[in-house]
């Protein structure tokens, strides 16, 4: 009986892997090329980070909702956001916005550590129990409003937003080392959101560039 149970287990696993060497594939075809990129969208089980209504539908590549009105970001974003950061495994990586926490085990799985901001303490209490679940030490949370990024642990080489900001918000760009990236959908209105990557060069100087449309909920101030 248990051993029928195992295989019951093991089947619904091995359709799990195998939907998410599907996305991978998806993503590699979208142009997404970075192999470490590619490899942790592989080892990151998005099953775990949307509500259980919608696991079978993890691995569509699809923003899904997850609690208090947020959405979990369309995995094709991520892995674009992703490489657009270009993390290496010695950097330090600020996320705004943890949200389901996903976009920051796949930064986990490409650095040496990532700092996470949330504004609404439910979700990010949901989003440490799944950091805890999967044995991802290397993610520091923090209850906070991102428009202040997190001066105590600054400079930071890759800061990544998930919420769209009216304009780049300065305390980030502040806080970004010299040589380092910023990426960040600006734009309140959802049809003109922009994703923007910012880049300080080595002697001060900041170039920006446009990576496409997009749609993310908004990045609000304080917390709740
Ligand atoms: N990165 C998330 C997607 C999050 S959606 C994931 O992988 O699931 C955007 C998140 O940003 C929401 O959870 C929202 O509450 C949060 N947010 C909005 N404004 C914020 C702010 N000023 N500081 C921190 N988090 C903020």
């Amino acid at each position: 009986m248990s051993s029928t149970v195992a295989e019951g287990g093991n089947q619904a696993g091995d359709k799990l892997a195998q939907d998410r060497a599907k996305l991978v594939l998806i993503l590699r075809q979208a142009g997404v090329r970075d192999p470490r990129v590619l490899k942790a969208m592989e080892r990151t089980p998005r099953e775990m980070f949307v509500p259980e209504g919608f696991r079978r539908h993890a691995y569509d590549d699809t923003a899904l909702p997850i609690d208090l009105g947020q959405t979990i970001s369309q995995p094709l974003i991520v892995a674009m956001m992703t490489e657009a950061l270009e993390v290496h495994d010695r950097a330090k990586v600020l996320e705004v916005g943890t949200g389901s926490g996903y976009q920051a085990m796949v930064l986990s799985l490409l650095c040496r550590r990532v700092y996470t901001i949330e504004r609404i303490r439910d979700l990010l209490k949901q989003a440490e129990a799944r950091f805890k679940a999967l044995d991802r030490h290397n993610i520091t949370t923090r209850h906070g409003d991102g428009y202040k990024g997190w001066p105590e642990q600054a400079p930071f080489e890759c800061i990544m937003v998930t919420a769209a900001a009216p304009e780049i918000p300065q305390a980030l760009i502040d806080q970004l080392a010299p040589g380092g990236r910023l990426v960040i959908p600006v734009g309140m209105d959802p049809v003109s959101q922009r994703l923007l990557k910012l880049v300080k060069h080595e002697d001060g100087t900041i170039t920006t560039s446009e990576l496409g449309g997009v749609r993310f909920v908004p990045l609000l101030e304080g917390t709740q």
